[in-house]
């Protein structure tokens, strides 16, 4: 993807993201803490993933980061300057060089628009920063799509083309950091590798950082630098993701990667722990425990 146009916002590997001892707590009784004392750091150009278990908090993180969950405890740094103290309604608007890609597309797209003017909101956002803007038929070519489809509604496209569609709307805005929440597992097991292995593609050719959050180990594998692994709203473990993998340290790591299926399967692990496992995982030591 040479392209003149894109340049390489931070060659250095600055800290984008940097989240100390973050707490999510839901109201209720009795009250949910859905993350414990997370710490996260993703650098310009850096693929982080975080995996577990569904309801082991990763959704929760990837809210708390971007501002749309208030974090009871700890502090989130975005580009150098604290933000944890800007409130949940402020924070998004403030903060257009976070932007976000959801599990289901239609929900991030307004099925009532053209998608170009859809993706002109990105490029807006962009500008309005300061950063240099595109074209929306520009970003549907760099996302895989034909640049003449600008004019048409988001209910002509499959699922695959509409998470393409909101890819390109979030990374028009030029973020320096992409929170994508299992951006992947609502499409077609034929297009998730394809799908994500654009997203790492794209995000770097940004420089920005990417969040990314998925339950397919076997893409993780494939696109992300780092991995976190998270287990009942901690980080248990986490390293270079090739390091986790030859080598995980942790019971519930092995268990995880060991439900991987094989390449015939759907490449999706189809089940939480079995009852063995998880009295194994009542052993692991949050990091920095
Ligand atoms: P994951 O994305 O890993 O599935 P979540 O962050 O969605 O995990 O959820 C973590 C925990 O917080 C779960 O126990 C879930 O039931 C709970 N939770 C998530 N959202 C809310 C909410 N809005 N209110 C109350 N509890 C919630
Ligand atoms: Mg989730």
């Amino acid at each position: 993807m040479a392209d003149d146009a894109m340049p390489v916002l931070r060659p250095d590997r600055t800290t984008v993201l940097d989240a100390r001892g973050i707490t999510v707590r839901y109201p209720g009784s009795p009250p949910v803490v859905a993350v414990r004392d997370v710490s996260l750091s993703i650098a310009a150009g850096e693929t982080v993933a975080l995996v577990g278990e569904s309801g082991s908090g990763k959704s929760s993180v990837a809210r708390a980061v971007v501002g749309i969950e208030r974090i009871a405890e700890g502090d989130v740094a975005f580009d150098g300057a604290p933000v944890s103290h800007l409130g949940v309604r402020r924070r998004p608007r403030r903060l257009t060089g976070i932007q976000m890609v959801f599990q289901d597309p239609s929900t991030s797209l307004n099925p009532r628009r053209r998608i170009g003017d859809q993706i002109e909101d990105g490029i807006r956002a962009a500008r309005a920063r300061g950063a240099e803007g595109s074209r929306p038929e520009e970003w549907l070519e760099r996302v895989g799509l034909s640049p003449d489809m600008v004019r048409r509604m988001p209910h002509s496209f499959s699922g695959g083309q509409k998470q393409r569609i909101a890819i390109a709307r979030a990374l028009a805005a030029r973020p320096h950091l992409l929170v994508a929440d299992e951006p992947i597992s609502a499409l077609d097991a034929s297009t998730q590798t394809a799908v994500a292995e654009l997203m790492r593609e794209l995000v770097q050719d940004l420089g920005a950082g990417m969040l990314f959050i998925s339950h397919d180990l076997a893409v993780v594998r494939r696109i992300a630098d780092r991995t976190l692994v998270m287990y009942g709203g901690r980080v248990v473990e986490e390293g270079p993701t090739e390091q986790l993998w030859a080598a995980p340290r942790q019971p519930y790591t092995k268990a995880l990667l060991a439900a991987i299926p094989e390449p015939d399967g759907e490449g999706r692990v189809p089940h939480g722990p079995t009852p063995e496992e998880r009295a194994m995982w009542t052993e692991v030591t949050p990091v920095g425990a």
